[in-house]
């Protein structure tokens, strides 16, 4: 039996400890508690925990956990898997947040997707800060271009950057993301969200500057592959 309140008690004690070595406070890490391929009523149970904020991969299995949970109110859903040009509207109708653009082609249909609506899509770039052929995100190279385009959607809220470190990354590839998001702070002054850190890295994520932390397995338990 999983015990999610006291899974994420621990999680949010884990954020305050790597808060603390850093010399941050704790508010300034947001905990976005990762719940794909999990039940709705496990989401329902952290969310009686207080928590409020939701990540989800998959679009189908999320749309329908969202119409599930339709009840609950203030909870907040964030995608954070790889986009198909195919489900771009099934996202920019349902979610808040998307961490995961990486072209300039998924931006321009999630704007549009949007279009009906009267707040904007959250959305952050994702970056392959490792360099890896297999991985998604956009290279540091196109970054500027793809912020640039994004910040010029009506219907899109460039938030900052997100990025997924391949397991047992240098600690570099965690300052290379802080430094990225700085200089991008330089030219969008309103950018307030660095998206890194998940239940194994969340550590060297918040000692270079994550904003908000994606914890999946250590919250609802290891997911079956
Ligand atoms: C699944 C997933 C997570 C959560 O990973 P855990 O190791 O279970 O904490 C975080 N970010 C992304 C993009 C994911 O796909």
């Amino acid at each position: 039996m999983i015990n999610i309140k006291d899974n994420l008690a621990l999680i949010e004690q884990q954020i305050s400890q790597s808060c603390q070595q850093a010399s941050r406070t704790k508010e300034t890490v947001a905990l976005l508690a990762v719940s794909k391929t999990k039940p709705g009523a496990l989401i329902e149970q952290a969310y009686q925990c207080g928590q409020r904020a939701f990540g989800e991969s998959y679009v189908q299995e999320a749309v329908d956990k969202i119409a599930q949970l339709k009840h609950l109110p203030d909870i907040c859903w964030h995608f954070i898997g790889p986009i198909q040009s195919n489900k771009t509207r099934a996202i920019a109708e349902n979610f808040s947040w998307v961490h995961s653009i990486d072209r300039v082609k998924i931006a321009r249909r999630l704007n549009e997707g949007r279009s009906g609506h009267d707040t904007p899509l959250n959305v952050c770039l994702q970056v392959n800060i490792s360099g890896e052929a297999s991985k998604s995100g956009v290279t540091v190279a196109d970054l500027d271009e793809l912020a640039e385009v994004i910040a010029n959607c009506p219907h899109l809220r460039l938030r900052g950057l997100m990025a997924i470190p391949e397991k047992n990354a240098p600690l570099s590839s965690y300052s290379k993301m802080q430094n990225l998001f700085r200089q991008l702070q330089q030219q969008y002054p309103e950018l307030d969200t660095l998206s890194m850190g998940m239940s194994g890295d969340l550590q060297a994520a918040i000692t270079n500057g994550s904003t908000m932390v994606r914890i999946g397995s250590a919250i609802f338990g290891s997911r079956e592959q």
